[in-house]
């Protein structure tokens, strides 16, 4: 099929052509007629399906005819992630370059100066992510009720990081007349019930993966010992052919201590993840598109449906907590047909979690050796693993057999899933009272706290506990009191050489007057 049989204008058809696209893709085949006759859809299809176009293109020859009014956007377009609202803003732009539409991105970490002036100004489109644009709502910069199309991307995305009560509350803000498109990669029975709750009589489309990357990403995993994961991940990237490769870490303070070190051996290495301020972010991601920083060490959170054309390499300094994050770190390589290559580093501690990877691929991971390095094994039983007793995870002993994200769904609080709708409802009216810090904020809470703090903290402690008795722990402990290493990779223990400033101060004696004012403050 050619793209000129869909019903698209001849504008957004130059356009793809300067493109070079020649196809439409399947998704792009289905979604686009029923899309420009104004019907919803329910499409299940992750990023590398060609998603994007299948809703921006005919958004864009809808949105041709009419004209914005201030402060009252005619689409709007919801992403989970500043990077991916960004992405959608870029494919707007090349998609939409014959045409005059004004677009607005509304993300947090950007002043609200600008994107008011935009919003004042009248758009036709508006990308956003949930935080921010209720933000804007709730200031009185922005109306919703001339909403003609509007876009949930990434749904599965935005229930794992816990933004279905925003999108609730911004759903009952628009007008009911809407079209409304509604993606996902998944389709589990919470985003589900969403859809049915959001859409009329869609057209339901269901398009496969691209690849699955175990077609076009070559796998390999090393087993070590937790002390010689740098040094492992250093012998691979000398020895292996990298031209730009993202490492994940599970937790974000291993990110920057990472990045350092990679930086001191003279690796041209960044960071990206949830907690970096949005220029930061945006100016890192760039600069590794450009080529100006060859290694990307990052969170899920900051890497999970970006798209970088030619990635060569994964590697997984962290046995990711979910095995569908394995699946979603390594298809970044291996893209668009082209063959990619991903590694991960495991400890013993980790076999639990490779386990449940290996159940979900279906194959095994191959293992290699690293000449110099002492390979350790994966630990025959199932063990609670290090990542999950350490800031991962609850304390469940069931194995996760069916996949990750439901597994880390039931683990997550009961945020919003369990409580009855109704309750949801009125809980969420009462959050702009209980969230008073600026929305920003929340947000980038929320971004913070999707992977590591969800886990109630008796489970940290019961987790600490068990992995002070294990004997194996001993053992790990001896080997690296023995070992003579580069100074780099030794453990800081305590303050290490830093004495913080507050140790240094003497202390003031306590004054009778203290004591009066604490006796009046408790009276
Ligand atoms: P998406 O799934 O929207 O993230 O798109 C994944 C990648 O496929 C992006 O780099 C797009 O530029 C590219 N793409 C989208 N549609 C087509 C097409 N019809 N032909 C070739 N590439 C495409």
């Amino acid at each position: 099929m050619l793209f000129s049989e869909l019903g698209l204008g001849p504008d957004v058809l130059r356009a793809i052509e300067d493109k070079g696209y020649t196809q439409p893709t399947p998704i792009q085949e289905q979604a686009i007629p029923c899309v420009l006759q104004r019907r919803d859809v329910l499409g299940c299809a992750q990023t590398g399906t060609g998603k994007t176009a299948s809703f921006t293109l005919p958004m864009i020859d809808i949105l041709a005819s009419g004209r914005a009014r201030a402060r009252m956007p005619r689409s709007l377009i919801l992403e989970p992630t500043r990077e991916l609202a960004a992405q959608v803003a870029e494919s707007f732009e090349i998609y939409g370059k014959y045409h005059k539409l004004s677009m607005a991105l509304l993300i947090g970490g950007e002043t609200f100066t600008e994107q008011v002036k935009k919003l004042d100004r009248g758009v036709d489109v508006l990308i956003a992510t949930p935080g921010r644009l209720i933000d804007l709502f709730e200031r009185g910069n922005i109306m919703l009720n001339d909403i003609k199309v509007f876009v949930i991307d990434e749904a599965d995305r935005m229930l794992d990081m816990g933004f279905i009560p925003d999108i609730e509350r911004i759903v009952s803000k628009l007008p009911k007349n809407r079209q409304t498109l509604f993606f996902s990669a998944t389709m589990p029975p919470e985003i589900r019930r969403l859809a049915d709750a959001f859409l009329t009589e869609p057209l339901e489309i269901s398009v496969a993966p691209p690849a699955s990357p175990a077609e076009t990403v070559t796998q390999a995993m090393v087993v070590v010992h937790e002390m010689d994961k740098r040094k492992a991940l250093r012998h691979l990237l000398q020895t292996e052919d990298v031209k730009n490769a993202f490492i994940f870490c599970n937790r974000k303070r291993d990110i920057a201590v990472l990045q350092k070190s990679l930086e001191r051996h003279g690796f041209n290495a960044g960071a990206l993840h949830g907690d970096m301020v949005q220029s930061k972010r945006t100016e890192t991601l760039e600069r590794f598109k450009q080529g100006e920083i060859t290694l990307l060490v990052c969170s899920d959170v900051a890497a999970r449906g970006i798209d970088v054309q030619g990635l060569s390499h994964v590697f997984n300094f962290d046995v990711p907590l979910t095995p569908d994050d394995y699946v979603h770190r390594i298809g970044r390589t291996g893209r668009a047909g082209k063959q990619g290559r991903a590694f991960m580093l495991a400890t013993p501690d980790d076999t639990k979690l490779v386990n449940a990877i290996t159940r979900l691929i279906k194959r095994e991971i191959p293992m290699i050796a690293i000449d110099g390095l002492e390979t350790a094994e994966l630990s025959e039983e199932e063990s609670a693993s290090r990542s999950r007793g350490r800031g991962g995870r609850g304390n469940k002993s069931e194995p996760r057999g069916r996949g990750g994200r439901d597994a880390a769904r039931e683990e997550r609080a009961p945020r919003e899933e369990r409580a009855p709708r109704e309750e949801r409802a009125a809980r969420d009216e009462r959050a702009p009272r209980e969230d008073r810090q600026p929305r920003e904020e929340r947000v980038a809470r929320d971004e913070r706290t999707v992977r590591e703090d969800r886990q109630p903290r008796e489970s940290l402690a019961a987790a600490e506990a068990r992995r002070n008795n294990d004997p194996r722990r001993d053992r790990e402990r001896d080997r690296r009191r023995r070992r003579d290493e580069d100074e780099d990779d030794v453990p800081v223990i305590g303050f290490g050489d830093h004495m913080p400033a507050f140790m240094l101060r003497s202390a003031r004696p306590r004054r009778a007057s203290d004591t009066a004012g604490d006796a009046a403050q408790e009276g």
